[in-house]
């Protein structure tokens, strides 16, 4: 297969590709953007593929980064792109079904594309968009299909997080997992216990933040996988309830994970738990906790302005997208109305500080200060007073 018009990605790398090649050395594109692109979607990161080595290409060009030069890739700079330019290579020594210990550089293309994971991703094209196919990866595109690179179950033993980029693959593309590549799988899921946390969830929220996220997770499930993930050890039933609501797509990851922690029906401090075990950001994990915490006091009914403005105004929409999801009724746009009428996100937005408080009390700082901010914050958020210094000095005063 020849790729008549390279896309516009491609075409403003040509020169880096022409300068290896006028050395003497091979140089492709290769992996996810000639996947993408010959399925039709848009593409991010070109990557670049060579026989030169590392040393090699920084001779040739004069603009260069060391990236990752143990595993062969050279960052290089040039008009106002940067492209990762990796050396063909060939990997070993996988001890404990992790990341190899040892990368050799190779001059041979076809070493290089099998060490890599899936057919779909083994793809290389030329610089005159000739696709090398050594491994039917262009079958496997037109038949939407994942299949692992040789035979799978060495490949899983070798790098087991390749078991989570399959379900987070088929999420993304809505593609269907080869059968024994699929039944390897489901025989490996335990060796995902030896992979860092951090990198299962990375592929975990790519999968959940997918178009086709049920698809994944539906596998995920099936193929055993969420039985090594943390804290969703004997869960498929309850995470299987996620497969059953009608929905598109999640607005962002802290919108997912308050939809795990909703159908797992857990706890403020048992979602906590579960959090800090996946090792997400403090700040995912807060708004994913306020997130929960909203929807529950929604399906509740049981609730008020301060509550939510408590929980942040900023998880709100998030919320509402959670409630349709799960089918807790109310009048979400009456709601919205009030919601948008709260002119503060938190005290630092009051007319009025805790200094100017002594002053028109006529006392001297003490915890006083702390209650009548929150009495005049309150006041704000339901909307009793307006937020400027007068109308905020006056309510203080009629308060006391
Ligand atoms: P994305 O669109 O998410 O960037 P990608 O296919 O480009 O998808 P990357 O993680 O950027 O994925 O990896 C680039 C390429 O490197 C892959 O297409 C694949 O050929 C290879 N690769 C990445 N991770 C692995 C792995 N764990 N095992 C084998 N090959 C891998
Ligand atoms: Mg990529």
């Amino acid at each position: 297969m020849q790729i008549k018009q390279l896309p516009a990605d491609f075409k403003e790398a040509l020169p880096v590709l022409e300068k290896i090649e006028q050395a003497g050395f091979e140089a492709y594109f290769v992996g996810g953007s000639v996947r993408d692109h010959i399925l039709g979607l848009p593409i991010h990161d070109v990557d670049i593929a060579t026989s030169a080595y590392p040393e090699e290409i920084k001779k040739i060009f004069n603009r260069t980064i060391d990236t990752g030069i143990q595993h062969g890739t050279v960052t290089v700079l040039m008009n106002e792109s940067s492209y990762e330019i990796t050396t063909f290579r060939t990997e070993s020594g996988y001890q404990d079904y992790r990341r190899p210990d040892k990368v050799t550089f190779v001059r041979s293309l076809e070493d290089d594309l099998k060490r890599r994971d899936f057919t779909i991703n083994a793809l290389a094209v030329d610089r005159n968009g000739n696709v090398i196919d050594k491994f039917d990866g262009l079958k496997d595109l037109d038949r939407k299909v994942i299949k692992a690179v040789g035979k799978a179950e060495e490949r899983f033993h070798e790098d087991a997080l390749r078991m989570m980029r399959a379900v987070r693959f088929q999420a993304q593309l809505d593609f269907t997992i080869e059968e024994q590549t699929a039944q390897a799988i489901a025989d490996n899921a335990p060796l995902l216990e030896k992979i860092a946390v951090e990198r299962i969830r990375e592929e975990f929220v790519k999968m959940m933040l997918s178009q086709s996220w049920q698809i994944g997770l539906s596998e995920f499930i099936k193929l055993n996988l969420s039985e090594y993930c943390p804290d969703f050890g004997d869960q498929k039933f309850e995470l299987a309830e996620l497969l059953e609501v009608e929905k598109q797509t999640f607005i962002d990851e802290d919108e997912a994970w308050a939809a795990l922690g909703y159908v797992l029906e857990l706890n403020h401090p048992e979602f906590n738990k579960l959090l800090r075990d996946w090792k997400v950001s403090n700040k995912t994990r807060e708004a994913s906790l306020n997130t929960l915490n909203m929807l529950h006091l929604f399906e509740s009914q049981d609730f008020d302005l301060w509550n939510i403005y408590k929980l942040g105004v900023d998880n709100f929409e998030r919320t509402i997208d959670l409630s349709k999801m799960f089918q807790i009724e109310f009048d979400y746009d009456e709601l919205r109305q009030k919601v948008d009428h709260i002119s503060i996100k938190s005290s630092h937005d009051l007319a009025i500080t805790g200094k100017d408080i002594c002053e028109i009390l006529g006392i001297k700082p003490g915890p006083i200060i702390g209650k009548s901010m929150s009495q005049i914050e309150r006041g704000v958020v339901e909307g009793n007073v307006y937020n400027n210094f007068d109308e905020l000095s006056h309510y203080l005063l009629s308060n006391q």
